[in-house]
């Protein structure tokens, strides 16, 4: 994490007072090397791993520029699954909050009709995994002519998951004068294929595994000396007060036994 401010990019003072209340007071380091290049409006391929902070990276300078009288999405963040896509809805709404930025999720195995009354609605920003993307598209419930600004988060993901004819199909479907943001934790070939085809001279960055180790250093861990009869007990407990969204638990062997989701 750099010791650097939100402060010294150009961004509205909505965005860095919803930065303040999100408690993030430095920008990590793949956000300062991404923020002011894509305020600047190139394209950015992004060598970067979960836990960078590699959402707000893109989110923040995505609802800087989004222009908020305009309805019609202005960004569009493909995602591998689902779950990545609700969160980056989140993180988004979140960072765009005082600007009363709407970011909308659409993604598979929820109903297709309450996805597109959303997206009648004003939609700044839409969050989606591929096939429903594609869906909403060639259903003409997701306009995108006046997109500005396509994200596409872990490519990697999207190749093993056998999502990249998909992503190139909505391609081709926006407008060509946008910003392209690629990022991906590796970069296989079907990746770098991508980059070539869709993207105008990108700025490659890439982020060393310090960045993820000083992430990892928050992270608090704790110590429970119990007897083998209560430890299920002890989990019970320590589950209910944490209620996380989801967790692994590992067995004696350091194999996993459950994973909560
Ligand atoms: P990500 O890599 O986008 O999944 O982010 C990992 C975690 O870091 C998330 O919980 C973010 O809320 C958090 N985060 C992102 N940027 C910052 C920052 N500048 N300061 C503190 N936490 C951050």
């Amino acid at each position: 994490m750099s010791q650097g401010s939100f402060k010294d990019y150009q961004l509205s003072e909505a965005i860095v007072r919803s930065l303040d209340s999100l408690g993030y007071q430095h920008p990590t380091d793949v956000q300062n090397e991404v923020i002011p290049i894509a305020l600047g409006k190139r394209d950015l391929v992004v060598k970067s791993r979960t836990g960078s902070g590699k959402t707000a990276a893109f989110g923040i300078p995505i609802c800087e520029l989004v222009e908020w009288e305009e309805n019609k999405p202005q960004a569009l963040i493909l995602t591998p699954t689902r779950e990545l896509a609700v969160q980056v809805k989140e993180d988004i709404t979140n960072i765009g909050r005082l600007k009363r930025i709407k970011a909308t999720a659409v993604y598979g195995k929820e109903p297709f009709a309450r996805q597109q009354a959303e997206l009648k609605q004003k939609s700044h920003v839409v969050v989606g995994t591929p096939g429903r993307v594609l869906d909403h598209i060639e259903r003409g419930t997701l306009d995108l002519q006046r997109l500005t600004s396509l994200v596409i988060d872990e490519a990697d993901e999207m190749l093993n998951m056998g999502f990249i004819k998909q992503v190139e199909a909505i391609i081709r479907e926006l407008p060509k004068d946008r910003v392209t943001m690629l990022f991906s934790a590796t970069f296989p070939e079907g990746v770098e294929n991508l980059c070539h085809r869709h993207m105008k001279n990108p700025i490659d960055i890439e982020i060393g595994i310090e960045e993820n180790a000083t992430m990892a250093v928050q992270t608090e861990h704790v110590l429970f000396i119990v007897k083998q009869e209560d430890k299920f007990n002890l989990l019970t407990d320590v589950t209910v007060v944490e209620n996380p969204d989801s967790c692994i638990i590992p067995d004696f062997d350091g194999y996993v036994l459950f994973k909560l989701t």
